[in-house]
């Protein structure tokens, strides 16, 4: 198994896929959501993979899996090709003309669309047709980040897998083998949000560091209202992954300023940055932080599902700053 089929393999999408194989009853149509936007189509090869194994899973040994590994595989599509948009013209070569060739070697033909959620409504529409009447042995797969922009129509007729976000620890025991420096990729799981398609490059972008860097300095250098300004700016600059990433630095420095309130200096995650960490703790009361904690996770629940970056953004920083000014006039 590759690295994407094996967090797969942990998944209650994988568990429902085995089952429908075993049972006979393959959905003609899958709607497979993950957040995971680097590895979705990894994801999607490996649902394919498993829909195609000849041996019954994902066996990466026989013709079916070893092909749609390099998406060459004559009865497994993918769409879109390299430096291809997905368009309703696309979608209208699938549906009126590719739907109709007879599988080559398999007893089906698969059609795999990564980026779903980007078909515009002519697109969706193009394909309900062959959703609510497919022709025999053709399975279409739709891989997604999410189904918002999906028509109810479309989601009513396709069988909806999930890729969940992954506990850090899980993601951790899983790549531990694959990177030198331990520590380092234990922050990175911290920050990877649950998609361990992110590890890779906020390891080698040390992304982990610079996110770190910039909560520190926020909470060192946020002490009058027109800093609310400056910040923000910075922040609503980011693209909704780094905003991401901002946020869960941000909650795993707010958990080491608790512990270390606490006097609890084993539990500190960021230990090479403690000195300044103290010194930020010093300056906060524990009852601020706490409720920072809270905020963050509101506002990483909110970023997720395409919260106003401004207002999230905005909220944090002022918190920021009147949280502790709050707690302690009480
Ligand atoms: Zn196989």
């Amino acid at each position: 198994m590759n690295k994407a089929e094996r967090f797969f393999a942990k998944t209650a999408a994988y568990r429902a896929v085995i089952r429908d194989r075993e049972e006979g009853a393959l959905s003609h149509s899958y709607l497979l959501i993950c957040q995971d936007e680097a590895w979705l189509r990894l994801y999607v090869r490996a649902l394919a993979k498993l829909i195609m194994c000849e041996k019954g899973g994902l066996c990466g040994e026989c013709r079916p899996c070893r092909l749609i590994d390099k998406e060459a595989f004559t009865d497994c599509d993918f769409y879109p090709e390299d430096g291809e948009k997905i368009s309703a013209e696309m979608i209208d070569r699938i549906v009126s003309e590719k739907c109709y060739v007879k599988p080559l070697e398999s007893e089906k033909r698969l059609f795999c669309i990564v980026g779903a959620d980007k078909m515009n409504v002519t697109a969706q529409n193009k394909l309900l047709k062959t959703l609510e009447e497919p022709p025999a042995n053709v399975c279409i797969i739709l891989g997604s980040t999410g189904d918002y922009s999906l028509l109810s129509t479309v989601k009513s007729r396709v069988k909806r897998l999930e890729i969940p976000l992954f506990p850090s620890s899980v993601i951790y025991d899983e790549l531990e083998g694959r990177f030198a420096d331990k520590e380092k990729l234990k922050t990175v799981c911290d920050l990877c949000d649950g998609k361990p398609g992110n590890v890779e490059a906020l390891y080698a972008d040390d992304a982990a560091s610079r996110a770190l860097d910039e909560c520190i300095r926020i909470f060192s250098e946020m002490k009058k209202s027109p800093d609310i300004a400056r910040y923000s700016g910075k922040l609503v600059k980011k693209s909704r992954d780094e905003f991401l990433a901002f946020i869960s630095a941000m909650r795993l420095v707010v958990r080491d300023l608790v512990f270390i309130k606490e006097g609890v200096e084993d539990g500190v995650i960021n230990k090479e940055r403690a000195f300044d960490l103290e010194t930020i703790a010093e300056r906060y009361n524990e009852g601020a932080l706490l409720t920072i904690s809270s905020l963050l996770g509101e506002i990483a629940a909110s970023a997720e599902n395409n919260g106003n970056q401004t207002m999230l953004a905005d909220r944090l920083l002022f918190a920021l700053l009147e949280e502790n000014y709050r707690w302690q006039k009480l």
